[in-house]
């Protein structure tokens, strides 16, 4: 590589290759079954793909309004009244977004300045933190408990200080697939009342949760639902994470913010796509019948590990299982996980990665939105470590 020509200061000097990038490289150098990657084996309703494609032959291939297609902003108010009861209005409270993780970034600048502190949790998917720092302001990391993955609410109390603007959470949880309940959501009601804290509520797995749990999105509660801006992304429920589409849902008024964000940073989302989407998102069925078909893939999974010495940690959302490895090695996750890919022939992703100091528990995420001969090639190796 030639020398730098200009000498200019990094805003990440600390970071490197994401752990995405480096297991998949760990994968592919051992051909391994790559359970690290947190996408789906299996493709998108062939009807959405047939909306998508009359949607781009029929010349929707210009901009799209700032906001995205009304059609589907139309139909995501539906849907959201239908899911949590409450009515956001297309035209200043739903906004389109190039995927769940720019909706991310445009909710977090859109409230944080320089100074301000933003509470995240750990694990935490890997950009909130860095996104808060981006923003100029300090993220301040709160470790939730250990094996439950639960947000410690006394902590959380203690730890606001008249700089937190911010709170950002989770659910269902990636990496650890924990969930908030309905005690969670009346702790959050009670630590922002009163304050000026706004709450970023990630729920881009709001659809996959297990055992008659209910998704408890923050749209349900109005004393949450009138701070928070909550985000969501298509292709966690479509099975398209490669398009990259997603939206957010606020209130007019931080919604006016967002929007300023998001019209100077990308200003508007893949027509084409949206179009798709705004005809699809009609159908109730595919996304109402998610949480039994990845639930039948968890119980699989499962099953499959049965007689391993991997010991499984509780699992009641999102794609991702979790497993301890102590029966087996006292090793570091990352060692662990590298010696998994070359010996058993399975890619996993160390849970230490999601913390900023790199808390080590001895544990293991397994992504399961796989096919079952992909799950049953895994768990066969698995069993015998
Ligand atoms: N939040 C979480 C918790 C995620 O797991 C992901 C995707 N892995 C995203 C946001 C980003 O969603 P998108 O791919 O729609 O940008």
């Amino acid at each position: 590589m030639s020398a730098p020509t200009v000498s200019i200061r990094s805003k990440f000097p600390g970071i490197g290759t994401n752990i995405f990038t480096a297991m998949n490289a760990v994968a592919q150098e051992h051909q391994a079954v790559n359970l690290a990657q947190g996408f789906p084996s299996f493709d998108c309703p062939p009807e959405l793909l047939e909306y998508v494609t009359t949607a781009f032959r029929a010349g929707r291939n210009q901009y799209a309004p700032m906001p995205g297609l009304p059609e589907l902003r139309e139909g995501i108010s539906e849907k959201v009244k239908f899911l949590y009861g409450r009515t956001y209005d297309p035209a200043t409270e739903i906004t389109i977004t190039p995927g769940g993780h720019a909706a991310l970034m445009s909710a977090a600048m859109a409230i944080l300045h320089p100074g301000d502190e933003a509470i995240v949790f750990e694990p935490s998917f890997d950009c909130f933190a860095p996104i808060v720092k981006l923003c100029g302001a300090t993220p301040v990391p709160i470790k939730l408990t250990f094996p439950e993955y639960s947000i410690p609410w006394g902590i959380v109390a203690e730890r606001i200080t008249p700089q937190t603007k911010l709170i950002w959470i989770n659910t269902p949880h990636n990496p650890t697939g924990s969930i908030l309940g309905p005690e969670d959501i009346r702790s959050l009601v009670r630590v922002v009342q009163g304050t000026n804290i706004v709450v970023l509520s990630d729920e881009v797995y709001e659809h996959i949760t297990f055992d008659g749990h209910e998704h408890q999105s923050v749209c349900r509660t109005p004393e949450l639902a009138e701070r928070s801006f909550s985000i969501y992304s298509f292709g966690k429920v479509y099975h398209a994470t490669g398009w990259k589409i997603g939206y957010c849902l606020a209130p007019s008024y931080l919604m006016q913010e967002f929007r300023k964000i998001h019209q100077m940073t990308t200003f508007t989302t893949n027509h084409p796509i949206q179009w798709g989407l705004s005809q699809y998102i009609k159908n109730r069925n595919h996304y109402l019948e998610l949480a039994q078909f990845y639930q039948a893939k968890r119980d699989y999974f499962i099953a499959g590990l049965k007689g391993s010495r991997f010991d499984v940690l509780a699992a009641k959302g999102s794609y991702f299982q979790c497993l301890t490895y102590r029966r087996i090695s006292e090793e570091p996750e990352m060692s662990f996980a590298k010696r998994l890919a070359r010996d058993a022939k399975v890619a996993a992703i160390p849970v230490s990665a999601f913390y900023e100091d790199g808390t080590d528990n001895g544990v293991l995420r397994f992504c399961f939105a796989k096919s079952n001969e992909i799950l049953d090639q895994a768990t066969e190796a698995l069993r015998k470590m």
